[in-house]
């Protein structure tokens, strides 16, 4: 026994307890639907105090235990309730609970060298970029998510365009983005943290909910002219707003016509590929993109979190990220082979094993029932949207195109009333526990939305929670 003492003494006590927190987690999976998010009752500071002479000395697992199960299981978010539609969160899978099991026995750091869970990565990664359409020669690495997927994919664009610039910095011409409006604050935040500035993101008008293409010529045209250098056309694949979708074929001509890196976001909306038609469809060419962006923890339902950034050519993707100082060096065998390294792919070297969570998934439930739930959430936005349709108060905000529901609960009223009753409403549900819209806002006016990326929801909760918003917003 080392002397720290770091590990249980009894790990048969231990693995008592550990039993006892397993049961707590199922517990509270399979009884989701009894599990509203409710506001903290109790001060934070008292709750989650840090009490570590609690157990010292005996290093006895029996309160931190009792303090999961009653401190922090009841206090959560929500998203694995039925009726949660707030956002875009994901609602968790119970075979999250077996690979992150496996995962803390392993405590596997995926920044390189020569061991099981690099090569689980790299056939995951595979599985992605074969149902995005991308050629094999293609790459990718698991990160937190869309955000920091998008950070790595603009570095690539960038290096692709200025040779040097890991090395010089950003120099010469100003680099120039663009996006369709609606684009997700992503894009804003990875250019301005890249050193390209907000200020060089051009925000191109939609046309009947898709980017307008002339307009976006005389934008290139005119920053062209002006001595920028355009560089990088991003499209949207799931908006987070109304679940919209870029025509990414036509996106790509563009890309190709004006010599530009095409990065799709497909943060929840990159799975419409695994979907049925016609949601599969909003998709289409989305193969010919340079970089993708996409989440699992959202639209493919694994918990957080669990992100994945694709590239179309591996030697771009490398020469972005890839350096191997001396401590790193790599060997022909021995547990310092394992070529090629992940941390070559990306910023972090020390990484944790995310990938296992969509492996568990595909071998728990497989690819088709996951693509089933996607194509079922689409349906069940399309039934909220026709309830709103049939009712003589309220009014979509947009057609329902994909997973998103975005409505007004009274269109009789003036906007201000509206935005008001809506926000209203939503504070109302959230906090009745009945069910989580979040609001955002279209035409200036603060709507109900809800983004259906649940497994969990079926056509009852649905109903009711149209009940609910109707009952709320008679009440004015
Ligand atoms: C959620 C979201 C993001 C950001 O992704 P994270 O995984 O939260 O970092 C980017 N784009 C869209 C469309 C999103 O819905």
């Amino acid at each position: 026994m080392a002397q720290s003492g770091l590990d249980p003494k009894d790990w048969d006590a231990f693995r008592a307890k550990a039993h006892e927190m397993l049961d707590a987690a199922v517990d509270q999976m399979a009884g989701a639907a009894d599990h509203p998010w409710q506001p903290l009752s109790e001060d934070p500071a008292k709750l989650y105090a840090i009490r570590d002479e609690a157990s010292s000395g005996t290093f006895d697992p029996t309160s931190l235990v009792r303090r999961l199960r009653e401190e922090v299981l009841p206090h959560h978010g929500g998203n694995i309730h039925p009726r949660f539609w707030g956002w875009v969160q994901g609602s968790g899978l119970a075979s999250d609970f077996l690979a992150a099991m496996a995962s803390v026995a392993v405590n596997a750091n995926l920044g390189g060298r020569n061991h099981g869970a690099n090569e689980m990565e790299r056939i995951v990664i595979d599985w992605a970029r074969s149902r995005m359409g991308l050629p094999e020669t293609a790459s990718g690495v698991f990160v937190t998510g869309t955000s920091q997927a998008t950070v790595l994919a603009f570095q690539a664009a960038r290096l692709r365009v200025q040779k040097n610039l890991r090395k010089e910095g950003q120099k010469g011409q100003a680099l120039t983005a663009y996006a369709a409006e609606g684009v997700h604050n992503a894009t804003k935040k990875a250019l301005e943290l890249l050193g390209v500035g907000s200020d060089h993101l051009r925000s191109v008008p939609l046309r009947s909910g898709q980017m307008d293409f002339a307009a976006l010529r005389d934008m290139i045209r005119q920053d062209r002219a002006a001595g920028a250098l355009p560089f990088l056309l991003v499209g949207t694949a799931g908006s987070v707003d109304l679940g919209l979708f870029d025509n990414l074929d036509a996106l790509a001509d563009a890309a190709q016509a004006e010599n530009l890196w095409l990065h799709v976001d497909g943060a929840f909306g990159a799975w419409t590929r695994i979907a049925d038609n016609p949601y599969r469809s909003l998709t289409n060419g989305i193969e010919r993109a340079d970089s993708i962006a996409l989440d699992f923890h959202k639209w493919f339902y694994v918990s957080y979190d669990c992100g994945l950034c694709l590239m179309r050519n591996e030697e771009e993707h490398r020469a972005a990220f890839a350096a191997r100082p001396y401590y790193l060096e790599g060997a022909e065998s021995g547990l310092a082979g394992g070529e090629p390294w992940f941390c070559d792919y990306g910023i972090d070297l020390s990484r944790g094993n995310r990938a296992i969570k969509v492996w568990a998934a595909l071998e728990m439930f497989g690819e088709e029932a996951i693509g089933k739930a996607i194509t079922g959430n689409c349906q069940l936005a399309a039934l909220m949207g026709q309830i709103v349709e049939e009712h003589p108060e309220m009014s979509l905000a947009h057609p329902v195109v994909s997973n998103i529901c975005a409505f007004t609960a009274d269109k009789g009223l003036p906007s201000e009333e509206q935005s008001e009753l809506n926000a209203r409403i939503a504070t109302a549900l959230q906090e009745s526990g009945e069910a989580v819209f979040s609001t955002t806002k279209v035409g200036g006016v603060t709507v109900l939305r809800a983004a259906i990326a649940n497994h969990r929801t079926q056509e009852a909760d649905i109903h009711e929670a149209m009940k609910a918003v109707a009952r709320e917003a008679r009440r004015g």
